[in-house]
């Protein structure tokens, strides 16, 4: 997105601390204003920065801010695999997902994965409660490690229904490794399988990246299969903010939700983590509302 608003008013000082992103690309983020609009409003001397930075120089970009005295950074696509063997430790929801999104530099550096929490708060401020619940996600990719570990250790039980069958089987399996007790299945993302698991679903979660901005004409939903009446959609694609899968659930009569919030929650985690201070939610969505053009 090359406008993002009129930017935040930044004055740094000798006192400053910096956080920031990195990414491969980072132009695209919404992160830098959407922490710095949170900063401003508390009036706290801090600054988010993005950081681009290729593959092969991640080490040295962890070295890199380790020695410049950053309290932390997230990370995105590609990194968030790379940075499992560049820290020092991971807490239990990065080893179990499988993802770093968030560094917290201090003695040690220490990869956390604010993605599973932030789904989470985003689903719950839904009205949904997912214990013991059957949910029906669609997609086993990235994204999907994070959420099927959030729902599976909030007690639901789940479907993993994706293109690569394969891909769903795996992540079924790896689930039920981290998760004791975990409840999972796993098919192929078609229309008979769909059929058949849909109608048990009470909540349908799309991981996939089907639907999103500018190949917003795709929907992971296959034509010919109804779908479920009245069944909650959660979305984790926030542009265009109605897929035509939200489309599709709400002529249903069914709640959809597109991942805006989802992306505040898990920045708001990494807030939390880096300065021990509880972040003002509220502004942070009408940041990205604004950086987005909706507002
Ligand atoms: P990823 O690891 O590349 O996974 C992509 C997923 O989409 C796979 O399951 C893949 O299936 C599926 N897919 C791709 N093309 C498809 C097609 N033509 N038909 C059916 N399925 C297809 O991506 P990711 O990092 O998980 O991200 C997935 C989505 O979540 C993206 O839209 C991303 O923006 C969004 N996301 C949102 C948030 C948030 O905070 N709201 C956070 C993270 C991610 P195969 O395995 O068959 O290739």
């Amino acid at each position: 997105m090359s406008d993002q608003g009129p930017r935040t008013a930044i004055s740094l000082t000798g006192h400053s601390r910096l956080v920031g992103l990195f990414g491969w690309p980072v132009e695209h983020s919404i992160s830098p204003p959407m922490h710095n609009a949170a900063f401003s409003a508390l009036g706290m001397d801090w600054c988010y920065v993005p950081f681009a930075v290729p593959p092969e120089c991640l080490p040295d970009a962890v070295r890199g801010v380790r020695a410049l005295g950053l309290a932390g950074v997230n990370a995105t696509v590609p990194h968030k695999q790379a940075l499992l063997s560049l820290v020092d430790a991971l807490t239990t929801e990065a080893q179990a997902i499988g993802a770093v999104n968030t560094l917290l530099l201090g003695e040690q550096t220490v990869g956390h994965n604010t993605d599973a929490a932030g789904f989470m708060r985003a689903l719950r401020e839904t009205g949904f409660a997912p214990e013991s619940r059957h949910v029906l996600m669609l997609g086993a990719g990235g994204a999907a490690r994070a959420v099927g570990y959030a729902l599976l250790t909030a007690g639901a039980t789940l479907t993993i229904l994706n293109r690569t069958e394969e891909r769903a089987a795996a992540l079924a399996q790896d689930l039920k490794t981290v998760v004791a007790g975990a409840i999972v299945e796993a098919g192929s993302l078609e229309p008979g399988v769909l059929s058949a698991h849909a109608h048990q679903a009470d909540l349908v979660v799309n991981t996939t990246v089907v639907g999103m901005s500018p190949h917003s004409a795709g929907c992971p939903w296959p034509v010919g299969v109804p779908y479920p009446a009245g069944v909650p959609l959660f979305d984790l694609i926030y542009t265009p903010p109605e897929t035509r899968l939200m489309a599709l659930a709400r002529q249903s009569g069914a709640h959809a939700t597109n991942g805006l919030t989802m992306l505040v929650h898990q920045g708001a985690e990494a807030f939390r983590l880096w300065t021990g201070v509880e972040p003002p939610v509220d502004i942070m969505l009408q940041a990205c509302l604004h950086a987005l053009g909706r507002s």
